[in-house]
């Protein structure tokens, strides 16, 4: 008998299968996913590999094969199932098959198990009570103290019995040995979820809500197993949805894993899910100890749980009978790796829930643009809920022109319009959220007057400052100088687009200096609950505006704010990307969504130079039907992904010369290998971030109709780098379908 193992060497030259006997001694011991030692290499050093496979026969020169050590210790085996998974991610996103299992075990070590220890009574009372006036007699006042406590509740926790009751283990063992009590243990799970009390959902399904389960179940009873997207406006009912499906499935003895973006920012759906399964959800979040998280996770393999929540890695969770994969708010970046291997939770969902007969459910009020069109191709099923649950109404939304306000003199980053409807609120005791997007902000150049932005001639993004005055293409690398006088209307205001948080601060307490002011970015929330703290600081109306980055647009529910202010719809809308529009539509959106969210009506004020935009237009209108017409059009048009598909490969290097060559000798091997295929090779290009660390950095992308040609791409170029040693020195990634410009 032979296994198959890969070596735990992150080493694209050791990423293969390592052929070793399994010893007698072994023999039934050994399953796949298990971690071993085994000699390896010249030396024969004991090294760490997984198993992987079996075999009756060896591929190797028998006399050469070395046999397994022994099985590595306190470390816990990768499930079979789980073992298929890498396999595919490895496959679809590059890397080795190392990082592949790593990735789907979230959890590598065994934790010692916290174990509870109780004494139990195992004298009847008669023959107890007895006991008890023969310890009195002879004056044994602890077993005596014991003894009595135990005919009152015959089941005593052990830490209660030596601390409160003050006796000794010495105490304990002589009752044992007289036959009167014993001292058992028991291994218990840490939960993380405390206990509450279950309170049955009184809601009463709208016909939408009940449409999307019944369309979900009759699939489901029939086996037929698939993708749902279940788009639904903000305050639809969607996590309403998601309860009842998962209900239904775990009432089928199986279980769901239900994904979401950021616990922190979603606490509020989480508290939903522990109230409707109790005990019985489970969640897993970078703030659990490792035996916590350990936990959980035997927790679930033991099926005592029929809930995992959690963010990316909770998609790894080894349920022994995964019926549904639930991804709330689908169309969040935090769902694609930035870790070799640089997957995406919603197409590894989908591959594992094929592989394991279980349905996706992925569900947002603003799909990805991947989500729709596939569920437009029929590759998903659509799920509607177009009206609010509670039939409050969405928040009316005006869009102020930024370029009219400088005509005018006013060159604050607030508009009158936007200024006094702030007073206004101030006014009327309610709340406001003033909001800055800076996601995926990269200095691009436009026109304050006429709000013109420089773009790329080639490839319809915007072209990025760089230090040195040039205007450089993160995509293709065409560069341009920057102009000093705008191209469109010759106005000497162009320039570098900039604004923080602080600043946005300071100039509302300014402006409105009776109003208590809370800010929520990166620098206010790093102390541990710092999120927490300011939201529910705003939730108990501490404050009257909170200004904030993406982060305040989230999940919340605040019944008392009725407006919400975007200071710059413009700063995502022109990041460097094909996915600045989306991004753009999807914070504006989400945004307007979050006004008006208890009985008060609800406004919203988005200030842009571009008003004009389809993807202002369609947010300001909340119309995402509007937006995916347009955006579709463009990506088709352009060849970008989801109509197609791209590969970026990044190549990094401590010496600039090397990186050049490598980019490209790799840029014409993929040219020369992709032979008839219809795939187009960009670039190479300096990403926007040119050298970290004194390492360079380029980007080559392939840009391809179909997928598998990418990963054909991918696997020849992965087997010409390891052939030339001239790529020794470099450090090559790929990245499908990346989330953002490099
Ligand atoms: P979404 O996830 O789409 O934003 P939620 O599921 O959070 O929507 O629902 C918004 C609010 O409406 C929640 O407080 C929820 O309990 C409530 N809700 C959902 N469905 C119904 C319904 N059918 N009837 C009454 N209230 C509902
Ligand atoms: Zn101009
Ligand atoms: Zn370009």
């Amino acid at each position: 008998m032979f296994a198959n193992i890969i070596i735990d060497i992150t080493h694209e030259k050791l990423d293969r299968i390592f052929q070793y006997r399994v010893p007698s001694r072994l023999e039934g011991e050994l399953c796949i996913g298990m971690e071993v030692n085994v000699p390896f290499g010249k030396g024969s050093r004991l090294t760490k590999g997984y198993i992987v496979g079996f075999s009756k026969t060896c591929d190797y020169d028998l006399s050469k094969v070395k046999e397994i050590e022994s099985v590595a210790k306190n470390s816990v085996a990768i499930e079979g199932r789980m073992v298929a998974l890498a396999a595919w991610m490895k496959e679809h996103y590059g890397g080795t098959m190392i990082q592949a299992l790593k990735t789907v075990l979230p959890i590598k070590q065994k934790e010692k198990a916290k174990v509870k220890r109780r004494v139990r009574l195992i004298l009847d009372e008669e023959a107890g009570k007895k006991k008890l006036e023969e310890y009195l007699h002879k004056n044994q006042k602890a077993r005596a103290r014991l003894l009595a406590a135990l005919l009152d509740e015959p089941v005593l926790d052990y830490e209660l019995v030596t601390k409160k009751l003050n006796i000794t283990r010495a105490v304990v063992s002589s009752l044992e040995e007289q036959n009167v009590a014993v001292l058992e243990s028991e291994q218990v799970f840490r939960n993380p979820v405390k206990k509450r009390e279950l309170t049955p959902s009184e809601i009463h399904f709208t016909e939408e809500q009940e449409n999307a389960v019944a369309r979900f179940w009759k699939d489901y009873q029939e086996e037929n197993y698939g993708t749902y997207l279940l788009h639904g406006v903000t305050g639809s009912g969607k996590t309403e949805v998601y309860i009842e499906m998962i209900r239904r499935v775990a009432a089928m003895g199986r279980q769901a894993i239900v994904l979401i973006p950021e616990i922190a920012l979603t606490f509020q759906t989480v508290m939903r899910f522990c109230r409707c399964f109790g005990n019985r959800v489970s969640i897993m979040h970078s703030r659990l100890s490792a035996g916590e998280r350990y936990d959980q996770m035997m927790r679930a393999k033991a099926g005592e749980v029929d809930v995992m929540i959690g963010p990316r890695s909770a998609l790894f969770t080894p349920f022994p009978n995964l019926g549904l994969i639930v991804i709330d708010e689908e169309h969040e970046n935090t769902y694609k790796s930035e870790q070799v291997p640089r997957f995406h939770a919603r197409e590894t969902a989908i591959a594992r829930a094929g592989m394991e007969g279980a349905s996706v459910v992925l569900g947002s009020a603003t799909p990805s643009m991947e989500a729709m069109y596939r569920a437009r191709n029929g590759e998903y099923c659509l799920l509607e809920l177009k009206t609010r649950s509670r039939q409050q109404e969405m928040a009316r939304v005006y869009t102020v022109d930024l370029r009219e306000e400088m005509k005018t003199g006013n060159r604050s980053i607030l508009s009158r319009k936007l200024a006094a409807m702030i007073q206004d609120r101030l006014d009327r005791k309610e709340q406001s959220m003033l909001f800055l997007n800076r996601r995926g902000y990269a200095g691009f150049i436009s026109c304050r007057e006429c709000g013109h932005v420089i773009k790329c001639p080639h490839c319809d993004v915007s072209l990025s400052y760089h230090q040195g005055g040039r205007l450089v293409c993160h995509y293709c690398g065409h560069e341009e100088p920057r102009p000093a006088l705008c191209p469109e209307c010759g106005s000497v205001h162009v320039g570098e687009f900039r604004a923080g948080t602080q600043q946005v601060e300071e100039l509302v307490k300014k402006t409105f200096p009776e109003a208590r002011v809370l800010r929520m970015d990166m620098d206010t929330t790093r102390e541990k609950d710092g999120h927490e703290k300011i939201l529910s600081a705003f939730a108990n109306e501490e404050a009257d505006i909170l200004v904030g980055t993406q982060m305040i647009v989230k999940g919340h529910d605040f019944p008392n704010v009725t407006l919400v202010g975007v200071l710059a719809a413009d700063m995502s809308l022109y990041s460097d990307d094909y996915r600045a529009g989306e991004r753009t539509f999807q914070l504006l959106a989400q945004a307007a969504g979050r006004a008006g969210r208890g009985m008060k009506k609800g406004e919203a004020v988005i200030q842009t130079y571009s008003p004009k935009h389809y993807a202002v237009t369609a947010a300001a209108a909340q119309d995402y039907e509007a937006f995916y017409r347009e955006e579709i059009r463009y990506r088709e048009m352009m060849g970008y992904p989801p109509a197609a598909h791209l590969l970026a490969v990044l190549v990094s290097c401590e010496n600039e010369e090397h990186l050049e060559k490598g980019c490209h000798f790799l840029k014409e091997y993929a040219a020369r290998v992709k032979g008839k295929a219809p795939v187009s090779v960009i670039g190479p290009a300096s990403p926007g971030i040119g050298k970290v660390n004194d390492i360079y950095r380029k980007v080559l992308y392939l840009k391809a109709e179909k997928y598998d040609t990418l990963i054909r791409m991918k696997n020849r170029m992965e087997q010409y780098i390891e052939m030339n040693s001239g790529f020794g020195c470099m450090r090559i990634q790929f990245d499908f379908n990346p989330m953002q410009i490099f």
